[in-house]
């Protein structure tokens, strides 16, 4: 299945991967992390791992996607 992960506690809450995913899969958490942003999470639907989130996310390693089982891409 097709879909991201996102690590709440390096998200800074910038908001450029809710606005650029063309699916609409990603929101803004009402929850804060211990640094006191509110964090990205995918919320799921039709995600195609086009991979636009994570090439628009400013910080490394926040976001992974996945195709299928395997990592599509990761900063790691
Ligand atoms: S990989 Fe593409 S479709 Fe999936 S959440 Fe990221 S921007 Fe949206
Ligand atoms: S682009 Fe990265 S830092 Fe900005 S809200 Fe999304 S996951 Fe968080």
């Amino acid at each position: 299945m097709k879909g991201i992960n996102i690590d709440p506690e390096e998200c800074k809450g910038c908001r450029l991967c809710v606005e650029s995913c063309p699916k609409g899969c990603i929101q803004i958490s009402s929850n804060i992390n211990k640094i006191g942003y509110q964090y990205a999470e995918f919320r799921g639907g039709n995600c195609t791992a086009c991979g636009i989130c994570y090439y628009v996310c400013p910080e490394l390693g926040t976001i992974t996607v996945y195709e299928e089982d395997k990592e599509a891409v990761n900063n790691e």
